[in-house]
């Protein structure tokens, strides 16, 4: 590890400008991935700007939009009434997230941040394209069971690792950034990136910019007929080989409005937008979920090791889907 400087400002203006100040500065919060990243020399900041001292941590309802200070903790966002009660879905995905002892040190806007998990990109001795651009991809034909089935490049084949994003995703979430250009609000949808040709960039954050708060809207279906199913390895602190956040709102045994996405699948969480589309305005049914599930793979890719995802994912929506409308 090496030396670094750390300043901890108390404005949001004082962070910003020791960012701008310092081009090998870098902000941290509750570092529940930064400080492993900088311990494995994969991340080598000069100042970290600890933002915990920033007043970003409250959680509220302005009309029909839930705000979340990213500097709310995971733990605490899992517990609010005001998310246990309007918000559900993402409440039962940051549960699934990491473990007790993480969600408490753990922040919303640290969360949106977080790195793959591909274990290659954590090795300095191995070619990653994403921590050393051009030097290769080691999970292309290496032991890629976590990695991607959809939307990778031949440049990288790593899956975003949160849970709570993947709810964020079906709940058309929007991230609220600051800058000394002022405010920006970045739909959910544009957060995070694709691969393609520079896999080195998880987002499309720019440099200068914090993020502050997170706003969902919130509407009577989200707070009934949702579930958040993760699988994986183990029971507790493991990352998703596949999970599924879906809303379902049905009236009469139809669907009137569906929301689905994925995680464990994608370089961001995966929403499922064909197969939501399939599914508005049909009867509720098995039949029905698994044309849904089709549609939702279609352009899926295994890449050896991974190749189960192609049934694993389409498995899980339908069983999230009958779960969710009682018909299993
Ligand atoms: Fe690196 Fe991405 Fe390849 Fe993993 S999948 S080794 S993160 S380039």
């Amino acid at each position: 590890m090496i030396n670094f400087s750390y300043v901890r400002p108390s404005s949001i203006k004082a962070a910003i400008d020791a960012l701008n100040k310092d081009s090998a500065s870098q902000f941290i919060a509750g570092g529940t991935n930064l400080v492993d990243l900088m311990k494995r020399g994969v991340a080598s900041p000069e100042k970290l700007i600890d933002v915990t001292n920033l007043p970003l941590k409250n959680i509220e309802q302005r009309g029909n939009t839930i705000r979340i200070g990213s500097l709310a903790l995971n733990s605490e966002v899992s517990e609010h009434p005001l998310i246990v009660q309007k918000l559900p879905l993402l409440s039962q995905a940051l549960k699934a997230g990491a473990s007790p002892q993480l969600r408490n040190m753990a922040t919303v806007g640290g969360n949106l941040l977080q790195r793959t998990r591909c274990p290659y990109f954590y090795d300095t001795t191995m070619p990653c394209n994403k921590r050393k651009p051009g030097s290769g991809c080691a999970a292309l034909n290496g032991y890629n069971r976590m990695h991607a089935i959809f939307g990778a490049s031949e440049n990288c084949i790593a899956v975003h690792p949160s849970d709570m994003c993947v709810a964020l995703a079906a709940l058309d979430a929007t991230v609220i950034v600051n800058s000394s250009k002022g405010e920006r609000k970045i739909l959910f949808k544009d957060f995070h990136r694709l691969p393609g040709t520079t896999p080195e960039k998880d987002n499309n954050l720019q440099r200068g910019e914090l993020i502050t708060a997170v706003d969902v809207p919130v509407n009577d279906a989200l707070s009934r007929n949702v579930l958040y199913t993760k699988i994986r390895d183990r029971a507790s602190y493991a990352f998703a080989l596949v999970s599924v956040a879906a809303v379902l709102d049905i009236n009469n045994s139809a669907i009137q409005n569906v929301r689905l996405a994925m995680g464990g699948v994608a370089h961001k969480p995966w929403r499922l937008t064909e197969a939501e589309d399939f599914l508005k305005g049909k009867p509720v049914s098995i039949d029905n979920f698994r044309q849904a599930a089709t549609i939702a793979i279609k352009g899926a890719k295994g890449h050896g090791y991974n190749n189960f995802k192609m049934k694993l994912a389409p498995n899980t929506i339908v069983q999230v889907l009958t779960t969710i409308s009682g018909i299993s």
